[in-house]
């Protein structure tokens, strides 16, 4: 029995659980509401059940169950016959070092804020299947991002509960002698220690580095408390100890790296760190910068100049001053490979240009962002032309099996083996398709529509209940004859992201008069569930929260619009799975990719988008609805009222009448065939596998 324990533990130190549906299952199945209230979390689970109660159920069936799950785990670790040893083999030996501010892996590692996060945790996992030698570097953020809720005038609060690493899955590194390995940096005129930590990803491994040590200066703890946290200054010590402090820990590691990757410029000091070491080998200064190049690859996420981080010429001396001196390296010579015109070092350092200036390629997430970035960055290579940009692009996925539901997986197991092989090619999602009747399809929707009902209440109910206008709201729609006004039967949109502005959240409420008689129109009525976060200093996106929450208490909207707290990966997946519609309506071309919408594909979702990010170029006429042709507008005003215009058009003349019109079993075949368009079309190709297998043949990979 002991050694089963030990599987179970074992099995709960490793985040594979968090996309295997039969090991989540598992720590499910010992308590359903302890695992809720632990925040679906298997360390902190395991804490809370005595070694007795575990021995006695380890007896009974549940012994058999883990059994199959050890295996199938087991199987995956030990597997050498994967992608990568077929294709690049090279790269199943050499690391792919893979730097990220944030990841997004399990709601319950709080190391996350938003897309950029959840990108990186879904290309670690895929990495890890595709049998990549695959290593993350991130931050341990003691606090995390914050956890929201409203007050009663739905304004956001922030509150940052801790995380303890022994409640997590989180390993220290330590010494052959067995003591902590801990890393040194200078920072300004001190010296600053991170200890690291790792976790288990899959085969692959995410080091995590904390400043949170009694070793450190009281007010050098705190740089890794909060995920975007704090000040400029905070910025730029998070930004070394994650850039300057990443490429240490992997020369004390001894890991041997094919290729450091930059996703987004947050951690383009690595560069700094990797010249220091390229001069003290002995090159000289062009030759060295020409061997960092040669090293790194680069991901920029960012498609408007003001969102790149900038620090000024007296942040960087101040902060990398003792650090350049020790390296021997001229301030002056780093300012120029940050600066965004050569001719005046006394300008901002940007981190973007520092990793351009550095890396053997650049991409962009997107087609469009794609050309974005190359007329964005145009005059760091002083080209001629947009074309000869040496910025090319990569479009986002998601990781198709963290996306999945228990539901949706099963449903369809009666019909292929894997949803990857659903996802494998168009064709094989064809051909996986043509065995699902209507009938079946329409029932997964109902299945899952149900599903986020029942989940939505529950959350409410303490939603409700903490801003204390409980009563007021659940009982306003027991008056009537339906308690629960919420309905399956009823066309459901969501939407849920950052509440970054550009964004626009509360488009859809431009024309209330229109959108009152949209949701309730007797015949074929809608139902909108809202979720996000605004930045804490995002006070216009707090603005926003508290009008779409004005907004939902209009009594002809209550109990139709819904704003749910704190949106996280717990609650995406729920959302992503329940809705007929993902609405999507920023600001053209301010999307780099955008990744949510991929998420309710193969769950027989559809998107409704701006054509931006992704969009234009999954998008084909019959596998989802496009807001507007792309039209820009000068000012801000005329392109909300223009989007806003077509957003109505389109629902109430296209998406509304699809929905509603069924035949004589009351099945909406124009709905499901475009819902069948959707999966064939989208499935394959927009997901993690493939944009994996792309990095590493076009970057990867040193031709
Ligand atoms: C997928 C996801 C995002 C990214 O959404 P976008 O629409 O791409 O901005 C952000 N947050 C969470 C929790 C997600 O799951």
């Amino acid at each position: 029995m002991r050694h089963k324990i030990a599987a179970l533990q074992k099995l709960s130190r490793n985040l594979w659980w968090s996309w295997n549906t039969e090991a989540k299952e598992l720590f499910k199945e010992i308590s359903p509401l302890l695992w809720e209230r632990v925040n679906h979390n298997p360390v902190e689970l395991l804490h809370h059940i005595s070694n007795d109660e575990l021995m006695a159920r380890l007896d009974y069936e549940f012994g058999e169950k883990l059994d199959n799950v050890t295996e199938q785990f087991e199987a995956y670790l030990t597997e050498t016959d994967t992608w990568a040893a077929q294709n690049a083999p090279s790269l199943t030996e050499k690391a792919v070092a893979y730097f990220s501010a944030e990841f997004g892996i399990h709601e319950s590692v709080r190391i996350y804020s938003g897309g950029l996060g959840v990108l990186s945790g879904d290309h670690i996992k895929s990495a890890s299947d595709l049998g990549l030698n695959f290593v993350g570097i991130t931050l341990f953020y003691k606090e995390g991002y914050f956890r929201q809720s409203l007050n009663q005038q739905g304004w956001q609060v922030e509150d940052y509960p801790l995380q303890y690493p022994e409640s997590l899955p989180l390993e220290k590194v330590t010494n052959p002698d067995g003591t902590d390995l801990i890393i040194s940096l200078d920072i300004a005129q001190s010296e600053v220690f991170a200890q690291a930590w790792y976790m288990n990803v899959g085969r692959a491994k995410l080091y995590l580095l904390g400043t949170n040590i009694p070793a450190n200066e009281a007010h050098y703890r705190d740089i890794c408390s909060r995920v975007y946290g704090g000040d400029q200054n905070m910025r730029i010590n998070q930004e070394i100890v994650l850039g300057i402090g990443g490429v240490k820990l992997l020369k004390a590691l001894g890991i041997d790296t094919a290729v450091y990757h930059m996703n987004e410029g947050h951690s383009a000091f690595l560069t700094v760190e990797l010249l220091a070491k390229e001069l003290e080998s002995g090159k000289k200064l062009e030759e060295a910068k020409k061997s960092v190049k040669q090293q790194c690859v680069f991901t920029t996420h960012t498609p408007v100049p003001a969102g790149h981080d900038r620090f000024s010429r007296d942040m960087m001396h101040y902060s990398f001053d003792k650090y350049l001196q020790n390296n021997g390296i001229a301030f002056d010579e780093i300012m120029k490979l940050g600066t965004e015109d050569p001719s005046n070092l006394h300008g901002l350092f940007t981190m973007t240009v520092l990793a351009l200036n550095l890396s053997r390629s650049a991409n962009g997430v997107s087609k469009l962002h794609g050309e974005v970035s190359r007329e964005m960055w145009q005059h760091i290579y002083g080209a001629e032309s947009r074309k000869q940009v040496p910025i090319g692009h990569i479009t986002n996925g998601i990781h198709i099996p963290s996306w999945g539901s228990g539901f949706t997986d099963s449903f369809w197991r009666q019909y292929t083996d894997s949803l990857d092989t659903l996802t494998s090619s168009p064709e094989a999602a064809a051909e996986v398709l043509a065995k699902v009747p209507d009938e079946q399809l329409w029932g997964l929707r109902y299945r899952l529509k149900r599903n986020l009902i029942d989940f939505i209440y529950r959350y409410l109910s303490n939603q409700l209940f903490h801003q204390h206008i409980y009563t007021s709201y659940m009982e306003a729609d027991s008056s009537k004859s339906t308690k629960n006004p919420l309905s399956p039967d009823v066309l459901t949109i969501g939407f849920a992201r950052r509440f970054a502005t550009y964004k626009r959240a509360p488009l859809i409420f431009s024309d209330i008069e229109r959108l009152t008689r949209i949701v309730n129109n007797p015949a074929m009525p809608v139902q909108i569930i809202f979720a996000g976060k605004a930045h804490p200093h995002d006070d216009a996106g707090k603005h926003y929260i508290q009008q779409i929450v004005e907004h939902a208490r209009l009594p002809q909207f209550k109990g139709k619009i819904i704003f749910l707290e704190n949106y996280n990966l717990g609650v995406a997946k729920r959302m992503i799975s329940g809705v007929d519609v993902w609405l999507n309506n920023p600001i053209r071309p301010m999307e780099a990719s955008g990744t949510s919408g991929q998420k309710t594909v193969l769950h027989g979702g559809l998107n409704f988008s701006v054509p931006d990010g992704w969009w234009p170029e999954a998008y084909n006429g019959e596998n989802g609805w496009s807001i507007g042709s792309g039209e820009q507008f000068e000012h801000h005003e005329e392109q909300d009222r223009h989007d806003a215009e077509q957003l109505y058009d389109v629902l109430e003349n296209q998406i509304i009448p699809t929905f509603y019109d069924r035949n004589l079993d009351n099945i909406p075949v124009k709905w499901l065939k475009k819902v069948r368009n959707a999966i064939t079309t989208i499935g394959p190709v927009y997901n993690t596998h493939r944009m994996v297998k792309d990095y590493t043949m076009k970057y990867y990979l040193d031709e």
